[in-house]
């Protein structure tokens, strides 16, 4: 399959006639062809979405949203083909591709009610005759840079937003799952949405993505991604004062309470450490445990781990992907690595798989640290792999704390069966989302997304908070009174 990029509503070519090729990471088959875009194409679609603008922004936002909802059923009648293309391009099991997909569908559903919604406000004027109301605005071309982990997910939850804000969008998929933005766009493409109105521009970061960056007639970024690039994403869109989302990485933690419920505990440990092979932002590498439980726990989890399946995502059996690719596997090495020189004990795994059936693809074994102290690299740097980390405290305070002490703060969770605790947890662990009794993982489109510190900078995705950052509020008066009336002064 050779894909190719979508500008002002035409499928082409990239300028310079390259390709590169999307790797199967489970065995290394090619699964498409995919344009490597040059400025030029970037521009093009720059300029496509700057003139698509003018007229979206006038259609009225219960139009854009039903558009919306026909995407929403395009891609529930599509669910299953879309989670298996998933699978094979970036390695995640076919449950979790699905769910992928699923998080597309709500959010289309949801934000084509916001068409009907997007609710501003009126509030009285401090002069007579005078009418006074705040309603929300769309802003331009928004430049939407997404990563590979979640392929379906993170995109829609950008681009519908922005979409029925009013907004045009010029789309940089992560190299590495360019198929899935593909299918996306197609299916936007089928269900009416304008020419030019989406835009789709593979190529590499440095090159397409920096052109959003630069170009003055993108207005905000939308980016998911790691703190390395987001930090220069800042930096370089924050130069030319455009409105900047970043969603980064997480080193999330689960707390174990010596009143656990320790079989539930470890099925959200298992579920959050290495589902999708650790590869979630939310996904987490640190357990604090209570002493007074931990070497039951740690017991419970290496016997549980025993028996994860690793292999491709489509065999029915599999519990654990590959890793995206090569790179990721060496990084994930590396820092089992320094676990070890850090002291922390290597209780399983620690090395790629080598089994037969594996040998093609980008497998590392479900791997347990304990004896791991608070302030290791492997307790304080993002992984982005199946290597778990666990940490002994003498309570909850000191748990809460070491919970806080990372650079990031995106999610956390808390097993405790004691409604005191519980409640004195949600206060104080300092990230923006809280799981109590469930791992660290499973968001709902509906509420806010998003980390605190150095997951971010400050935005949210999903639910209304999605459209505080697609729109801006504009202040509108009113003055019915004939006469000239100055607010402070003849009030
Ligand atoms: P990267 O930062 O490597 O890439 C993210 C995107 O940025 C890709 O599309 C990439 O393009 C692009 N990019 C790279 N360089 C530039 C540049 N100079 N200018 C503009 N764009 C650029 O992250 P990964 O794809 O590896 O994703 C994993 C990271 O994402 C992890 O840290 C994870 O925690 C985080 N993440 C955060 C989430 C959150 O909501 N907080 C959710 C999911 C993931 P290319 O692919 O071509 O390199």
């Amino acid at each position: 399959m050779k894909l190719k990029n979508y500008i002002g509503g035409q499928w082409v070519e990239p300028e310079n006639g390259q390709y590169e090729s999307d790797i199967d990471p489970a065995n290394g088959e090619v699964v498409a062809e995919v344009p490597r875009s040059s400025v030029k194409d970037a521009e093009r679609a720059i300029a496509a979405a700057a003139e698509a603008y003018k007229e979206w922004r006038k259609v009225p936002a219960p139009k854009r949203g039903e558009i919306l909802f026909t995407v929403g059923q395009i891609l529930k009648e599509r669910k299953h083909e879309l989670a298996q293309k998933m699978t094979r391009e970036m390695g995640k099991v076919y449950t979790e591709a699905a769910g992928d997909v699923q998080e597309g569908i709500d959010m289309a559903f949801y934000m084509a009610g916001e068409g009907r919604r997007s609710f501003g406000y009126t509030t009285p004027s401090e002069l007579p005759d005078k009418f006074a109301m705040a309603t929300r605005d769309s802003i331009g071309v928004a430049g939407i840079i997404t990563p590979w982990n979640f392929p379906m997910a993170i995109p829609t939850w950008k681009i519908f937003p922005a979409l029925v804000a009013g907004n045009t969008v010029v789309f940089k998929p992560a190299s590495e799952t360019p198929m899935l933005a593909y299918e996306l766009v197609k299916i936007l493409e089928e269900a009416g949405v304008p020419a030019g109105v989406v835009n789709l521009v593979f190529g590499d970061g440095p090159v397409v993505g920096e052109t959003l960056l630069t170009d003055p007639r993108v207005n905000l970024i939308s980016f998911t991604g790691s703190n390395a690039t987001g930090r220069h994403v800042a930096k370089v869109a924050g130069e030319g004062l455009k409105r900047v989302s970043l969603e980064l990485g997480g080193k999330n933690a689960v707390i174990v309470m010596d009143d656990a419920n320790l079989d539930l505990a470890v099925d959200g440990i298992l579920w959050s450490a290495f589902g999708t092979t650790g590869q979630r932002c939310t996904a987490c590498s640190r357990i604090i445990v209570h002493e007074g439980i931990y070497d039951q726990l740690r017991d419970r989890l290496l016997e549980r781990m025993a028996k994860l399946r690793l292999g491709h995502g489509l065999e029915g059996q599999t519990d654990v992907g590959p890793l995206i690719n090569e790179k990721a596997v060496q990084k994930v090495h590396s820092y089992v690595e320094i676990g070890q020189q850090e002291g922390a004990k290597l209780n399983v795994g620690g090395r790629p798989a080598s089994d037969a059936g594996l040998a093609n693809g980008h497998f590392y074994l479900p791997t347990l640290f304990t004896e791991v102290t608070p302030d290791m690299r492997i307790a304080t740097e993002e992984i982005f792999g199946p290597v778990l980390s666990m940490i002994r405290v003498k309570s909850l305070e000191e748990a809460i704390e070491i919970n806080n002490r990372v650079t990031y703060g995106l999610s956390s969770s808390i097993f405790s069966q004691d409604v005191n605790r519980v409640f004195q947890a949600i206060r104080d662990l300092a990230t923006g989302i809280v799981y109590i009794n469930a791992g660290t993982t499973g968001a709902e489109i509906h509420l806010p997304f998003g980390g605190t510190r150095g997951t971010g900078n400050g935005h949210r995705e999903a639910g209304t908070a999605a459209l505080d950052f697609f729109s801006e509020w504009k202040a509108v008066y009113v003055d019915f009174s004939g006469k000239l009336q100055r607010a402070q002064i003849d009030a």
